[in-house]
């Protein structure tokens, strides 16, 4: 019998297939990613030219750069302008304000370069608190997505490794969604969700897939995708941006492992990933005064094997073929192994 799951933190119903095993069909191709030429990448070494002017970088001593973040030539939002918030009729309008952002994870073209090396990691998940920490004093700003494509199949327009930061004057709906949730079970009982679900997960031990002194990683209970895969601090804390540095190495490991682990077990698939962290600021009639206490920051890593089908599109619901409890004890001997 197949299972129907709810995720508690964002609402989210699944129906776990295990009767339909993940199909070749349902399986898009994917192609091996980066095949292109280097000589015309914005993004390489030495064409630091061919971006918009540089927004902060990870210098080193010899004046070379190991981390890069450039406006996105691009914007789907844009930082100049006021804001305007006011309806039209029914409808809500705010101006296009924001920021979007372009994280150069690495000076070299080739993603290989980034594997084994959990202190590059430590300096990207560094560029991404700097930005979230500055970002968050503009005042008509609500919140910083952090997010990931990589491969085509994901989004990806350039192949030279980069994370993309998109900041917003309204909080996104999958954002709020989990808010409300970790908000009505803090209100119930007076701890946060997340660090209830950890502690459960830890006890069980057939959902997680990795742990390092601050960290674990696990296949959520109603993962929507095969190999979806969470990362949260397990020390309580609701804003990504305020850890230290010693904490970010701890993550940059467990995540270069996780990364590692996926390439391994699906052979280099295109991926997500998002950083869900507390919003900058919430809407003078809708504040949730008790966030730094209900909300837990996270990272949900999805590996886009599978196509999206009118169910899906139509229900919000989501057929997962592989169960976490599998997903996890695959992916756990990669990591061991
Ligand atoms: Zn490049
Ligand atoms: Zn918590
Ligand atoms: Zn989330």
């Amino acid at each position: 019998m197949n299972d129907l799951r709810k995720d508690p933190v964002s609402g989210r119903w699944v129906i776990i297939a295990k009767e339909q095993m993940l199909k070749k069909e349902d399986v898009v191709e994917y192609p091996k990613p980066l095949e292109t030429d280097s000589k015309s990448c914005p993004f390489c070494a030495g064409h630091e030219n061919m971006t918009p002017p540089e927004i902060w970088r990870w210098a080193n001593p010899d004046g070379s750069w190991s981390v890069r973040v450039v406006p996105n030539k691009f914007p789907v939002l844009r930082v100049e302008g006021n804001l305007d918030r006011r309806g039209e009729g029914v409808f809500d309008h705010v101006t296009g304000i924001g920021a979007h952002e372009i994280i150069v994870e690495t000076p070299n073209h080739d993603y290989l370069s980034l594997q084994e090396d959990g202190e590059q990691m430590f300096r990207i998940l560094t560029a991404y608190k700097i930005r979230l920490e500055d970002l968050k004093n503009d005042t008509r700003l609500r919140y910083g997505l952090i997010f990931k494509n990589f491969g085509g199949e994901a989004g990806a327009h350039l192949p030279h490794p980069h994370t993309q930061l998109i900041a917003m004057p309204v909080i996104p709906k999958h954002v709020k969604e989990e808010l409300v949730n970790c908000k009505m079970y803090y209100e119930l009982k007076e701890r946060c969700l997340i660090c209830d679900i950890l502690l459960e997960e830890l006890e069980r031990d057939i959902r997680i897939v990795g742990e390092t002194e601050q960290y674990v990683a696990w296949s959520p209970y109603a993962a929507r995708f095969p190999f979806e895969t969470w990362i949260i601090p397990k020390n309580h804390s609701a804003c990504f941006s305020l850890e230290n540095d010693k904490s970010l190495r701890d993550l940059g490991i467990l995540f270069n492992r996780i990364l590692q682990a996926l390439r391994r077990v699906l052979e280099s698939p295109p991926y997500n990933y998002i950083l869900h962290t507390r919003p900058f600021a919430f809407s003078p009639r809708h504040k949730q005064t008790t966030i730094d206490d209900d909300f837990h920051w996270h990272i949900e890593i999805i590996p886009r094997l599978m196509k999206i089908a009118g169910f899906e599109w139509g229900s919000g619901f989501y057929i997962n073929p592989t169960s976490p409890e599998e997903a996890a004890h695959v992916l756990r001997e990669a990591l061991t192994g």
